[in-house]
């Protein structure tokens, strides 16, 4: 059995993982795929101390530091399943779905998250070509330039203000006949003059030249023509969805889906952790996680040595 068992591959686990290992215990680390998100992601410049990398290139490296250290990497498992340990000093199970079972005496879950894409014609072809989903990681690409948001939530309207700043004029798109945001944010986006906002809009395609974006079109839901908009980058803010699926039922997750955790990355099951976008931390991103992964580990640790003898 482990000592520590990380389920997740992305920067939170590969942080846990060399954490937890660096004290010297026996840790593991089950992934669907090594090196999560980053692996999907082109520029990255806001990895403090790093001014450029590239997602491909960052994900090779955590698992090079990983590999540095006595972890047992299984690539390619995908958890199923978490039964909680059934007493104290008894050990806690992952199931894989290939039928497998791992036992261990603490657990930190970082299944981490994926955007909620809108599944029309153009988005996938020119994804990282215009089509984005993370404002504080690549609004500073658009500067200068138009741009779309997608969606009217906290999020899209938050996206909207924050890329005001910066690009040369954002319109808005919601699928609704209002904005869900907050009032004060709602308030704030209208005070802007290179904001315009698109309601009961529906986008329909993502428009490109083969090399990049160039427009969108969207069907009016109220008139029911199509509209046409020019620009060049489309930020898509419908939803980050935790990937936490399998664990409803088994320890207490938000109205998101978001795993709850404390400040020291605690979940409501004694011996799990959890750290990284899977969880109810604030902002999603690559330095958070891994301060979060490193978090639960050191909380893991804390854990076994309290924990009673086998
Ligand atoms: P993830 O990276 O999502 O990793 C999750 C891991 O868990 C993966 O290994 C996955 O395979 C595994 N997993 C999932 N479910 C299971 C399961 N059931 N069993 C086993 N394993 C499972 N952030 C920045 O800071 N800067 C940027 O420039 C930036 N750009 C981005 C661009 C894009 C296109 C995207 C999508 C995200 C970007 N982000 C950026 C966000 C950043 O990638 C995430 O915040 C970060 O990767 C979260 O790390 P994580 O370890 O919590 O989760």
């Amino acid at each position: 059995a482990f000592d520590v068992l990380v389920v997740g591959g992305g920067p939170a686990g590969a942080a846990a993982a060399i954490y937890a290992a660096r004290k010297g215990i026996r840790t593991g680390v089950a992934a669907e795929r090594f090196g999560g998100q980053v692996l999907d992601t082109m520029g990255i410049e806001n990895f403090i101390s790093v001014q450029h990398t590239e997602g491909p290139k960052l994900a090779a490296a955590l698992e090079q530091h990983v590999r540095d250290y006595d972890v047992d990497i299984m690539n390619l498992q995908r958890a199923d399943r978490l039964l909680p340990a059934k007493g104290p000093g008894e050990l806690i199970e992952i199931q894989l779905a290939n039928g497998a079972s791992l036992k261990s005496k603490s657990v930190i879950l970082s299944t981490g998250a994926r955007w909620r894409q809108m599944n029309v014609p153009g988005e996938e072809q020119y994804r990282n070509k215009g089509v984005a989903y993370c404002p504080h990681c690549d609004g500073p690409l658009f500067k200068g330039k138009r741009v779309a948001v997608i969606g009217g939530g906290n999020s899209g309207v938050e996206a909207a203000i924050d890329l005001a700043g910066i690009v040369s004029h954002v319109t808005l798109i919601e699928f609704d006949s209002k904005l869900r945001a907050d009032e004060v944010l709602q308030r704030k986006l209208r005070s802007l003059h290179n904001v315009s906002i698109i309601l009961s809009a529906q986008t329909s395609e993502v428009l490109g030249d083969g090399q990049k974006v160039n427009g969108l079109l969207y069907t009016d839901r109220v008139g029911g023509g199509t509209g046409h908009v020019e620009l060049e980058g489309i930020f898509v803010q419908i939803g980050l969805l935790p990937n936490t699926e399998w664990l409803k039922g088994t320890l207490e997750l938000s109205a998101r889906g978001e795993i709850i955790i404390d400040d020291r990355g605690q979940t409501s099951l004694p011996g799990v952790f959890a750290a990284g976008d899977a969880t109810t931390v604030p902002y999603k991103q690559i330095v958070i996680a891994m301060g979060a992964g490193s978090t639960a580990a050191l909380s893991a640790f804390d854990h076994l040595i309290r924990s009673p003898l086998p």
